[in-house]
């Protein structure tokens, strides 16, 4: 199973509204009363908008997928603070890897409360907060 925002088939940026017509969407469509339901994905579907419908519990979701996704890189080859990283003229930062490539950053990455940023070239990883 993905995340709770694949589940809603939205993103991890989503506003509540969003989520909320997505849930109201899907729901329609899973709902047990309907012919052709899927039991599993209505209950999938409803355990992630309970998550994510609040406040506080989506804020604590959303710090055990960062948790995950460390887990999954469990290579993260340094942090860097957002204010200490200035754009070029052309939007991008560069921090250097071990492997001899090049971080690319964005200001997509500093519009995050915290980001991964991976390497294009090897399995390292920094972090951004
Ligand atoms: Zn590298």
């Amino acid at each position: 199973m993905g995340s709770f925002y694949a589940v809603l088939e939205c993103s991890p940026t989503a506003t509540l509204d969003e989520i909320k017509q997505n849930y109201h969407r899907l729901v329609k469509k899973h709902h047990p009363d309907k012919g052709d339901h899927t039991p599993d994905k209505f209950v999938q579907i409803d355990k992630a908008y309970k998550v994510l419908k609040d406040y506080k519990s989506r804020k604590d979701y959303d710090s055990s997928l960062l948790a995950d996704s460390f887990n999954e890189h469990s290579l993260i080859y340094a942090e860097f603070r957002k204010v200490d990283i200035c754009l070029d003229d052309d939007g991008q930062a560069f921090r250097p890897c071990r492997c001899g490539n090049d971080f690319v950053i964005e200001q997509k990455h500093l519009s995050e409360t915290e980001c991964i940023i991976e390497c294009g070239e090897c399995s390292n990883c920094i972090l951004i907060r």
